[in-house]
């Protein structure tokens, strides 16, 4: 499936992101050896275990909650960190981006989904700290942009409206705080709902089990 989704994606100027997680190591070269190479994990130590294993030429991204502690751990490399949720975590990797002399980039999680297990900022909660907490200090941190998950349903209408609700924010936080050239990304559709994504507005996408089946 790769290949069809592949273009299917650059066909529309969609960023493809492979999401390896819990692939075999020989499962994510069978989809770097057709020239993919931004790859995704949603836990530290095999992001690590990964990274070692495989090419340097692939850029990896971090999807999953990432606990302060294991920042320092992808600080050196990290292409990007979709899973910012926290302003303590945002403060954590800036200080891990300096100890490294980079700038990470990052994505502000917001939970647009009706479930309770989704994770990320309530839009306004993120609001709050965006009024209240000194983020713009937070030179070793680029954000760029907001990621975010549907709900696990098959009402396609509801789907549709939270990733209208997900771009809708992205325009505002692009308007209000974050009004430079890279805040672009919009981090939005996985195997099960890419191309609702995409048509709402997506710029990148996040497919796993989809590409590997
Ligand atoms: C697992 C995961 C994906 C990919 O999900 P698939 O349904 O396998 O495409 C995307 N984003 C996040 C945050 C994930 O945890």
């Amino acid at each position: 499936m790769y290949s069809e989704i592949n273009q299917y994606c650059q066909s529309r100027g969609v960023d493809l992101l492979v999401v390896s997680k819990m692939r075999s190591i020989e499962e994510v070269y069978s989809i770097y050896h057709q020239g993919q190479r931004q790859f995704a994990e949603n836990r530290v130590q095999d992001l690590l275990s990964k990274k070692d294993q495989l090419p340097d030429d692939i850029q990896w991204h971090l999807i999953g909650t990432l606990q302060r502690n294991k920042v320092k751990w992808v600080a050196p490399f990290i292409s990007l960190i979709h899973s910012i949720d926290d302003f303590k975590l945002w403060e954590e990797i800036h200080r891990q981006a300096l100890m490294n002399k980079r700038i990470i980039p990052g994505l502000l999680q917001i939970k647009v989904a009706a479930e309770e297990s989704k994770f990320g900022f309530s839009f306004d909660r993120l609001l709050q700290i965006l009024e209240q907490d000194p983020w713009n200090l937070l030179s070793g941190v680029q954000i760029r942009g907001v990621m975010g998950m549907s709900s696990l349903t098959d009402d396609q209408n509801q789907i549709r409206n939270e990733f209208k609700t997900l771009k809708m924010y992205f325009e505002r936080l692009k308007t209000q705080y974050f009004n430079y050239p890279e805040f672009s990304t919009l981090s939005m559709g996985m195997s099960g709902d890419y191309q609702i994504a995409i048509e709402e507005g997506s710029t990148l996408v996040r497919i796993g089990s989809k590409i590997f089946s």
